[in-house]
């Protein structure tokens, strides 16, 4: 199947060659774990999950890795705040995401690396970036980075270099304003002894030494991230890799849009951002993963509850209906519905083709309502057959799109009900029949 992304990169849409063949590696850049996670870091969470499932289906081998940034002036604020070592701080809310994570029903990545189990790897990478003149220490005793050593800085995010240069906005002596910290020599926070002093490595280098250390290429197939991270973040990651390895780190570069409030970009600094731990006291996650993926990932997403309430309802059609096909199913003697649909192939050949098309899950749901209304046909008609089709269709859209939808199992009370009810029928006592009728709407029997 041809596979199709959106490269920043590039700009451009492409069709999609892994490095080695049936193999995909993918690295998403993680959170920075100084807070519970909020709907934004989420988003990248669900969209990549989706991408991960969609290329295992397809029988691909996907190594999956998503870092958690566990070293961050951020995260020394708060350990000094709460009276707390940085690694207290970093261990409860990455024990946090991934209760999340694992709630939202996300395939586990192959590897989580933290920063703070890079450093020596970290500190090999920069002097390797020294001694190919593309860092140099400062007078202060910083490493930087000599983004002019490069060619084509700014390629990924098309930024004005020539304007950007003139701001130094973080008072470090630079040779170039948009140099950056690869080591950061200070005295306060947490900190390691390196060839230029004590101190901690800056943002943009653990991404680079975190994917040359776990994929062996030097080189991965798709890097993802949300679109804030394009610059500098990415930006850097690339111009650190083509200065060590001579490579632009990935093949294709995707990113996934912001989340907005009201119009406004959610932000920490507007103070208008939502934490998933309380959107999930009142929402299931199925509710909130879909509504992560009704937006195409690439544009942004406007947040309201409005939106995730019509997610609600959505899914528990979705779940209503499934429910009553695996009903349909036991009632009609199918006892082991998972055994007996295992050698069905089904033609999910244009669901497949939707989200080969830049993961387009507008059109992809579209898909899953379609197969909704031909379940419920199908019954309607006792197509036992078709049923059992449509069973497995939609079990493998629920793995791909990465739903939990359990159905219900027809118990032997039930079935004896179900017995009763067909002979009190037969034997028209009437009585009898509605009694139970009553009772076999009520667990949604029939
Ligand atoms: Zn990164």
């Amino acid at each position: 199947m041809n596979i199709f992304f959106y490269n920043s990169l590039t700009k451009k849409r492409e069709l999609f060659k892994s490095i080695k063949k049936n193999k995909v590696s993918i690295y998403v850049c993680g959170p920075t774990v100084y807070d519970h996670l909020h709907i934004g870091n989420l988003r990248p969470i669900v969209v990549f999950d989706v991408l991960h499932r969609f290329f295992n289906y397809l029988k691909y081998k996907v190594t999956f890795v998503s870092n958690f940034t566990d070293i961050d002036d951020k995260i020394i604020n708060k350990a000094s705040i709460e009276k707390k070592t940085e690694k207290e701080i970093a261990d409860f809310y990455i024990k946090e995401a991934q209760k999340i994570i694992k709630k939202i029903n996300c395939l586990k990545t192959d590897f989580s690396p933290r920063v703070t189990n890079y450093i020596d790897k970290i500190i090999i990478f920069i002097q390797k970036l020294i001694e190919n003149n593309n860092a140099y220490v400062n007078n202060d005793g910083n490493v930087l980075f000599d983004v002019k050593t490069i060619n084509n800085y700014g390629e990924l995010s098309n930024i004005n270099i020539e304007k950007l240069i003139k701001n130094n906005d973080d008072n470090i002596e630079k040779k170039n304003n948009l140099d950056f910290v690869l080591w950061k020599k200070t005295n306060a926070g947490i900190q390691w002894d390196s060839p230029w002093g004590r101190g901690r490595p800056g943002w943009h280098t653990e991404c680079c030494v975190m994917i040359n250390d776990l994929f062996s290429n030097k080189k991965i197939d798709i890097h993802g991230g949300g679109f804030d991270l394009k610059f500098p973040h990415h930006e850097n990651e690339i111009a650190q890799n083509k200065a060590a390895y001579k490579n632009k780190l990935a093949n294709y570069w995707l990113h996934n849009g912001f989340i907005m409030i009201k119009n406004n970009k959610m932000s920490k600094s507007l103070k208008n951002f939502i934490f998933v731990k309380d959107l999930m006291k009142k929402y299931d996650s199925n509710s909130i993963r879909l509504l992560l993926l009704q937006t195409h990932y690439r544009s942004p997403l406007s947040f309201d509850e409005e939106k995730l309430i019509l997610s609600k309802e959505q899914i528990k059609k979705i779940t209503s209906t499934y429910n009553k096909l695996a009903i349909f199913l036991q009632k009609n003697n199918i006892d082991n519905i998972e055994k007996k649909i295992k050698n069905i192939k089904t033609s999910l050949e244009q669901f497949l083709l939707f989200l080969a098309d830049d993961l387009n899950m507008s059109l992809s749901l579209s898909y899953l309502y379609g197969v909704l209304k031909k379940i419920n046909l199908n019954i309607k008609n006792r197509n036992l057959n078709k049923c059992l089709c449509l069973f497995k269709e939609i079990t493998d859209i629920f793995y791909i799109l990465g739903f939990k939808i359990n159905y219900y199992h027809i118990t032997k009370e039930d079935k004896k009900m179900l017995k009763d009810f067909e002979n009190a029928r037969k034997d028209k006592n009437f009585v009898q029949s509605d009694k139970l009728r009553k009772k076999l709407i009520k667990k949604e029997l029939l």
